[in-house]
Parts: C-alpha cells; sequence; structure tokens
C-alpha cells in the first residue's frame, strides 16, 4: 500500500481516523490530521492556535486563510522521507481542495485518490459520544467497541485516554451540519476528477479496512 497519496474524507465519527490510522501504522504511509495539527497548535499557544480555539470548540470549521497554510506545510513535512501519505480532515471545504491541488500540481505530484466514508448520522453520534483519544499520541479509542486494554490508557503510548471536548454531545450537532454545508460539496469536486471512491463505514473496523484495502489495491497510480 505505499507510495499512495491520499484524501480520506467523510462526516465526522465515520472512522476515516481510525483508518488513516491502520495505513500508517501498517503500511508506512504519514497520516496527516488537520484537527491533530489545530489542536496542537491550541495546546502550544501559538498564534495560529488562538486564532483557532474557538471554531474547534464550537465544531465550526477554522477559517480557509488560516487552515491552508499550516496544512500544506505540515504536509510537506510529514511526507519528507515517508512511503505516501493519507490526510485526514483536510481538505474541507472547495477553497481548501483547490489550493491542496494547486500545490500538489507545483510539485508534480499526482493525488491517487479521495475515500469518502459513508454512515447515517444515528450511528455518528453513538459513535463520537463513545469516542476516547489519547491526549498524547492521539490513537483513537471507543469505549464499547474498540477499548484501550487498561481502561484510560493508551495502549500504544500509555498516555491518558479521554473525551475530546467537541466530541461533547451538543457540539456534536453542530460539526455534522458544518459538515453538510462546507464540506459535502467536496463529493462533487472530487468525483467531477474521477477520483472518488465511497466505503460503507458502518461495518466493524477489520472489515472496513479490508474494503479500503480492495479500493487501493484497483487504484491505477500511473506513476
Ligand atoms: P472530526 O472530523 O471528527 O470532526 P477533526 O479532529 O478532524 O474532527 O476536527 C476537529 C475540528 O477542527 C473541526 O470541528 C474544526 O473546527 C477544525 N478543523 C479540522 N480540520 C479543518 C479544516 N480542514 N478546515 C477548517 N477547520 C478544521
Amino acid at each position: 500500500m505505499s507510495g499512495f497519496r491520499l484524501i480520506f474524507m467523510g462526516a465526522p465519527g465515520t472512522g476515516k481516523g481510525t483508518q488513516a490510522q491502520r495505513l500508517s501504522q501498517r503500511d508506512g504511509l504519514a497520516a496527516l490530521s488537520s484537527g491533530d495539527v489545530l489542536r496542537n497548535e491550541i495546546k502550544l499557544g501559538t498564534e495560529i492556535g488562538k486564532q483557532a480555539a474557538q471554531y474547534v470548540t464550537s465544531g465550526l470549521l477554522v477559517p480557509d486563510e488560516v487552515v491552508i497554510g499550516i496544512m500544506l506545510a505540515a504536509l510537506s513535512r510529514a511526507s519528507a522521507g515517508a512511503a505516501g501519505w493519507v490526510l485526514d480532515g483536510f481538505p474541507r471545504t472547495v477553497p481548501q481542495a483547490e489550493a491542496l491541488m494547486r500545490g500538489l500540481h507545483e510539485q508534480r505530484l499526482d493525488l491517487h485518490g479521495v475515500l469518502d466514508f459513508r454512515l447515517e448520522d444515528a450511528e455518528i453520534i453513538r459513535r463520537i459520544s463513545s469516542r476516547r483519544v489519547c491526549s498524547k499520541c492521539q490513537a483513537t479509542y471507543n469505549a464499547r467497541l474498540l477499548p484501550p486494554r487498561r481502561e484510560g490508557v493508551c495502549d500504544r503510548c500509555g498516555g491518558e485516554v479521554a473525551q475530546r471536548a467537541d466530541d461533547r454531545e451538543e457540539v456534536i450537532a453542530t460539526r455534522l451540519a458544518t459538515y453538510r454545508s462546507q464540506t459535502a460539496p467536496l463529493i462533487g469536486y472530487f468525483s467531477a476528477r474521477g477520483m472518488l471512491h465511497v466505503v460503507d463505514a458502518a461495518p466493524p473496523a477489520e472489515q472496513v479496512e479490508a474494503a479500503v484495502r480492495a479500493i487501493l489495491g484497483a487504484l491505477d497510480r500511473g506513476n
């Protein structure tokens, strides 16, 4: 699965971050999550973090002019020396997609595919409310379906596993509405370019991973 340059899109809670981490751990792709990049800026108290904080905690999108620069820079850092990459959570608007495509074009790099993870809202809400995240290495767990071996302790790094502030039920509705109005238009953008592949995100993670690998196996990488 190495050598791929991919975008994982889908509403929050569809499991795209979990699948990106799997490709990263098992195949050496760099997995870059815009949410993790922004939360790290907030934690460090940088200028960007200060601009982003209010949007992230209320479930709204951080403005394009803040996100585009930092994500393109993070991508070129993360991809150096990696066997390809998968972007999770970026692009999230059409202007972000246009900026990414321009950046790739300038570096003469192709995007190999966009995987769109689909799941119904009721299941999304169930999953997000039981989602837990390692506050140190960002590994994702599910309190019901995929808990860490020791409660509250990350399997990978021993960090503290807890609920994210924006995973509270009252913020989830805003995040879903934001997704439908601002991110769903990307489905048309990428499908018009023949890049979109739909993944049924409802089955257990192992099965979704097999579906992802089947799609990747059939992708034409050209270069
Ligand atoms: P999820 O996909 O589960 O909603 P993320 O961790 O990807 O969670 O994102 C958390 C928050 O970070 C979003 O609600 C938004 O405020 C901000 N964010 C992440 N990616 C972007 C982006 N590409 N553009 C604007 N805001 C973003």
